[in-house]
């Protein structure tokens, strides 16, 4: 099964995306994490991403597709769940021709809805692990201690595009280039919303029904 996760940044596609993949024996790809290990361990595609990275602008078609392809060609498994990509319609397309060359397709595009205040005041409050990748939010979901993990006791730090004034340059960047890639799913009929301001464990609720009521599940 091939799943997209859409939503604006801060509309939890990560923490569902984890918690999803485990459910559903899926390959986690997300694209910003494959970005940031890459500047963590300064591989040339890590630089030249962070400068469009710290500004909110999207990374060049080019070099996603380049690690997409390299990622998806590197695992056997039968299913990806894909968090942060297609990002762009000529991302979507890229990804509809791969597939096709494997006789695959895309299954469903979720889409996660969430007011433009709400999205802000949940990026200004998170934060994550560099060790084990977990996510706290410090007004929805503290770390039981202070600038701690709970899983790993690693030091949590906040990601340099979760500023106020980038991460309102992310939002209009989603709603310039990847709201598009919404009405890409939803003339194929593949594109279907779920309502992302309540509780994590209820959202992935909402997605495994929309997943069973399309026979996908
Ligand atoms: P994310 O972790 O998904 O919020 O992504 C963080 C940043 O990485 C984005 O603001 C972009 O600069 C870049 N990025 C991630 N995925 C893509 C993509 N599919 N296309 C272009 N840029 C991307």
């Amino acid at each position: 099964m091939f799943l997209i996760l859409l939503g604006p940044p801060g509309s939890g596609k990560g923490t569902q995306a984890k918690t999803l993949s485990t459910r559903l024996k899926l390959v986690h790809l997300s694209t910003g994490d494959l970005l940031r290990a890459a500047l963590k361990e300064n591989r040339p595609l890590g630089i030249e991403a962070k400068a469009y990275m710290d500004k909110g602008e999207l990374v060049p078609d080019e070099l996603i597709l380049g690690l997409i392809g390299e990622k998806m060609l590197d695992s056997s498994s039968s299913g990806y769940l894909l968090d942060g990509f297609p990002r762009t319609v000529i991302q979507a397309e890229s990804l509809d021709a791969m597939l096709d060359r494997n006789q695959r397709k895309v299954d469903l595009a979720i889409k996660l809805n969430l007011l433009e205040e709400t999205l802000i005041k949940r990026l200004s409050g998170r934060v994550y692990c560099p060790k084990c990748n977990a996510n706290f939010n410090v007004f929805f979901d503290p770390p039981k201690g202070a600038g701690k993990c709970d899983n790993c006791q690693g030091t949590l730090e906040r990601r340099p595009d979760d500023q106020e004034n980038v991460v309102r340059n992310r939002i209009k960047v989603y709603r310039n280039q990847t709201e598009p890639v919404e009405d890409y799913y939803g003339k194929q009929g593949l594109l279907h919303e779920v309502n992302a301001d309540q509780p994590p464990d209820k959202v992935t609720e909402a997605i495994v029904r929309v997943l069973i009521s399309s026979g996908k599940k």
